[in-house]
């Protein structure tokens, strides 16, 4: 069986396994059934590609969507895979070459659409191909309870009983329940070898703002990262349009996605989004499971997302190839009631409802951190950490003061008015502010007036938001704009509890520096290459990734190599890529020509084989008139000293087998010393 090392060198060129991978190659190698549950972009596909190459027998994989089966499958053959796809979406061609690959034993693996499953036949024809492996992506699909089911997975299970042959599940939805489900309709409910991956995405940096001037705020952070592909994520459909048209008027690439759109609308944006380069989608929730780009560099929550695993889902769509990768999220009070509101005006049973709020309040409660955003976000997920160094607080740490007596304050201010009235109108009881509404009522004669006007309205506003944020005052279900005490509270307001809030998160806007994925010196030299391969993709009609993703150009970028010996080394380059694309890179980086080098000397890129060749050739030349210079020029020719190099002879015989006799007579024992050192 080949080593799946040497295969993850030579076909994906990838220099080592990311956390995880290797225990779930290995389970899959060795036959087991296997659940691996990853985070999007931690390199599931890698999980039951490369087994498949290493095992007899074809690898069926069974994936949700057809558009991106495709880009997978063209992804591979560049890698230099054999590769195919059956679904609605081919051409006879397609299908002929298919099954022409199929009878050859040439094919390793074959996509299939879960439709395909019901079709009559399917199994025997998979059973006719020889199926050794059966692997399954987005393996929640299988659950009925979840947005994303499909029919066809419950299928799966039988092909599997029917085929005989193991069975490998992938998904980066974690929750029990859903894991259950899979075990029970994919496995009759044996438990196979389970891996759950860490949720950390290290790549992704981490930001909440809190929404000052809203639309200028997601502006300037997309205006500092022109040029890279990003989402901005928006609560409504309206806004999705309005901010499209704000960010081409901003002079940026952009276009809108909602629910609302035809089929073929959105289609076509989705295929807009997956191909071209530095386009920006500001869409609501909707857009997200059609969507399997690596290279997108940056997600921005234009409104509070619905909860914690919302949030979590959505900026994991940022950073696949493990390439930096940003985040903002935006949020204030009106995202808080607006997000209560739904939970609470929504049809789902009473004990559901808390569950919503409680995972709403896990997003705020990280919405509203002192410390690392990310130790919050990871210990909602049960895992620790140290500070990351990749957030927001983590780059600069937020000032916090003891709010206890200000929080008692307000709530006794809420309290003494029957709780029935909003922030607004509560700072203006503290802050001894005589409105109308506040004289109509008669609030200015209670205790509370202008208890507060120790601190500014801006600060009360923050401290009302962040009270809203950590669960003490929910908006009261029952009464529009008023906010209710809740019991979370009660210690503090007892002097039973001490609190300590943020000092106001909305700052003093400073310019937006631009960011860039390279050192400054470095940037041409990226936008050199990513031309490159946007014409090259353009010429294939294939996504840019599927040349190369953004992190293979970054690494070239940055290291520069100026051999294919040197390209061979940068991550994401296999063989097959280097023989397709080395040269042409590296005189974009070079600035010459593509080198000649000799075909059969290219093929050794990257490898022993290359080195030694070149030393086979430095003898050759030093032996060109004899070992005394004085007799008949001779050489080998390329083709020929690849092959010493490749086959590497112990002994003159086996030398003279290949070289011939005037050859091996000239070279033999100087060649055999060169190849001894190798
Ligand atoms: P997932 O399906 O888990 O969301 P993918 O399988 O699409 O993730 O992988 C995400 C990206 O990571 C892809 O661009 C893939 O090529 C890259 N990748 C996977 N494994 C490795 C690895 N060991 N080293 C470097 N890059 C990797
Ligand atoms: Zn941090």
């Amino acid at each position: 069986m080949p080593d799946p090392t040497a295969l993850l060198h030579s076909v994906f060129g990838f220099p080592g396994f990311r956390p995880g991978q290797q225990e779930i190659v290995e389970a899959v190698l060795a036959g087991r059934n296997t659940l691996a549950i990853m985070p999007t972009g931690g390199g599931k596909s890698l999980c039951y590609q490369l087994p498949a190459l290493c095992r007899a027998g074809v690898t069926v994989v069974i994936s949700p969507l057809i558009a991106l089966m495709r880009d997978q499958v063209r992804a591979l053959r560049e890698a230099g895979v054999e590769a195919g796809a059956l679904t609605s979406g081919n051409t006879d061609e397609e299908t002929e070459g298919v099954f022409q690959a199929l009878d050859d034993g040439r094919l390793k693996l074959l996509y299939m659409a879960p439709e395909r499953l019901s079709a009559g036949g399917t199994a025997v024809l998979l059973r006719r191909i020889g199926v050794s492996l059966i692997a399954v992506d987005e393996a929640h699909c299988v659950s009925q309870w979840g947005h994303d089911f499909r029919p066809d997975y419950l299928k799966i299970g039988e092909l599997r009983r029917a085929l005989g042959v193991p069975l490998a599940a992938f998904t980066a939805t974690a929750d029990a329940e859903t894991r259950a489900e899979i075990v029970t309709r994919l496995f009759d409910g044996a438990a196979p070898a389970t891996f759950l991956r860490g949720f950390d995405r290290p790549n992704i940096h981490l930001a909440f703002g809190v929404k000052d001037q809203p639309r200028r705020q997601i502006l300037d952070f997309a205006i500092a990262r022109r040029g890279q592909s990003g989402i901005v994520y928006c609560a409504t459909r309206s806004k999705t349009e309005g901010l499209a048209q704000a960010l081409r008027e901003a002079g940026l690439p952009a276009i809108h996605y909602h629910g609302g759109m035809e089929a073929d609308d959105r289609r076509l944006a989705e295929t807009r989004f997956q191909q071209e380069d530095g386009l920006i989608v500001a869409a609501t929730v909707a857009f997200g499971m059609g969507i399997d780009k690596p290279d997108i560099r940056w997600v921005a929550h234009a409104d509070l997302p619905k909860s914690i695993e919302a949030y979590y889902q959505e900026i994991g769509r940022a950073g696949r190839d493990g390439a930096p990768a940003e985040t903002l999220t935006l949020y204030g009070p009106e995202d808080i009631r607006l997000r209560r509101t739904q939970i609470d005006e929504g049809l789902a049973p009473p004990d559901r409802k808390a569950a919503d709020h409680a995972r709403l309040n896990a997003l705020l409660g990280l919405a509203e951190a002192v410390g690392c955003r990310r130790q919050v976000l990871l210990g909602y997920f049960g895992e620790t950490s140290a500070p990351c160094g990749a957030c927001d607080l983590c780059d600069a740490p937020p000032e916090t003061f003891d709010a206890t007596e200000a929080v008692r304050k307000a709530l006794s201010a809420a309290l003494r008015t029957g709780e029935s009235f909003g922030a607004g109108h509560l700072i203006d009881i503290l802050t001894g502010q005589p409105t109308d509404k506040i004289r109509q009522r008669g609030h200015d004669a209670l205790p509370t007036f202008g208890v507060g006007r120790d601190l500014t309205k801006p600060v009360w506003q923050a401290v009302f938001r962040q009270m809203m944020g950590r669960d003490l005052m929910r908006p009261d279900p029952e009464r529009h704009g008023a906010l209710r005490m809740t019991d979370a509270a009660r210690p503090i307001l007892r002097g039973e509890a001490t609190i300590h809030l943020r000092r106001d998160t909305v700052q003093a806007k400073a310019r937006p520096v631009v960011k860039t994925l390279v050192a400054e010196e470095d940037a041409p030299l990226l936008s050199a290459l990513k031309a490159k391969r946007r014409a090259l993709a353009e010429a294939q009609r294939v996504p840019a990734y599927v040349i190369f993703p953004d992190r293979t150009l970054i690494e070239m970028a940055e290291r520069r190599p100026e051999t294919l010996d040197q390209m061979a080394q940068i991550t994401g380059i296999g063989a097959k890529k280097l023989e397709s694309y080395g040269a042409t890179f590296l005189a974009v980086i070079t600035g010459a020509p593509p080198d000649a080098l000799h075909p059969a000397r290219r093929r050794l890129a990257g490898r022993a084989e290359g080195t030694l060749y070149d030393r086979l050739l430095a003898v050759q030349a030093d032996l060109l008139r004899g070992a005394d210079g004085t007799e008949k020029p001779l050489t080998c020719s390329a083709a020929l000293l690849a092959r010493v190099a490749e086959l590497r002879p112990r002994d003159l015989d086996a030398l003279g087998r290949i070289l011939g006799e005037r050859r091996a007579e000239r070279f033999g024992s100087a060649f055999l010393a060169a190849l001894d050192d190798g």
